[in-house]
C-alpha cells in the first residue's frame, strides 16, 4: 500500500524496522529548484541540476520532524539507509551534504543507483540474513520510484511512503 504523506511524522515506525529513503526532495532541498523546475529546464534539466548540485548548499526540509524521526528510530532499535538516484560519482559530495545538514552518518548508509527496484532488492536481501527485521519502510518524493520498488519487492511487506512536502514550493 502506498501512503502519501506531508511530513516525516506520518511516518509509523515500530520495533526494528528497517527504513530506505531517498534523498532529493525527500529529506533536502535546494533553493533554486522548485517543483515544476525539472519541466521547466528540459531538456538540459540533468545537466543543469548537476551544476546546482554541486555548487549550492542543501537544505535540510522540515528539520524538527526530521530529527524527531532519527530520535524515533534509535528508540525503535531501528535502521536508515538512503537510496539515491544521484549518479555514484557524487557520492563524496553527497555524503558531505547530510553531514552539513547535521544529520551523523556513515558513507555505507547511502546507496546509489536508477532505477531502485532491484537495488532495494539486493540491500533487503542482505540485511535480512544479517539482523530480524519486523517492518519495511521505503520512502520517496516519485511515484516511479516507488512503483518500481514494488515490483522488485512484491515478496515483501513493504510500506511505501509518498512524500510531498508541503513547504516543498
Ligand atoms: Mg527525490
Amino acid at each position: 500500500m502506498i501512503q502519501t504523506i506531508e511530513n516525516y511524522d506520518e511516518i509509523k515506525i515500530s520495533e526494528n524496522t528497517f527504513l530506505m529513503m531517498d534523498i532529493d526532495d525527500t529529506i533536502i532541498k535546494f533553493e533554486k529548484i522548485y517543483k515544476n523546475w525539472w519541466k521547466d529546464n528540459e531538456p538540459n534539466a540533468l545537466e543543469k541540476w548537476l551544476k546546482i548540485v554541486q555548487k549550492d548548499t542543501p537544505i535540510l526540509l522540515d528539520k524538527i520532524e526530521f530529527f524527531k524521526l532519527l530520535n524515533n528510530i534509535k528508540e525503535t532499535n531501528s535502521e536508515l539507509i538512503f537510496i539515491t538516484a544521484r549518479y555514484n560519482t557524487l557520492c563524496e559530495l553527497t555524503y558531505q551534504q547530510l553531514i552539513q545538514c547535521g544529520l551523523s552518518i556513515k558513507k555505507e548508509q547511502i546507496y546509489y543507483s536508477y532505477p531502485k527496484g532491484e537495488k532495494l532488492l539486493e540491500i533487503i536481501k542482505n540485511k535480512i540474513k544479517e539482523k530480524d527485521i519486523q517492518n519495511i519502510i521505503f520512502i520517496d518524493d516519485h511515484l516511479n520510484n516507488i512503483e518500481d520498488a514494488q515490483k522488485y519487492l512484491k515478496d515483501y511487506s513493504v510500506n511505501y511512503y509518498l512524500i510531498k512536502h508541503i513547504n516543498l514550493k
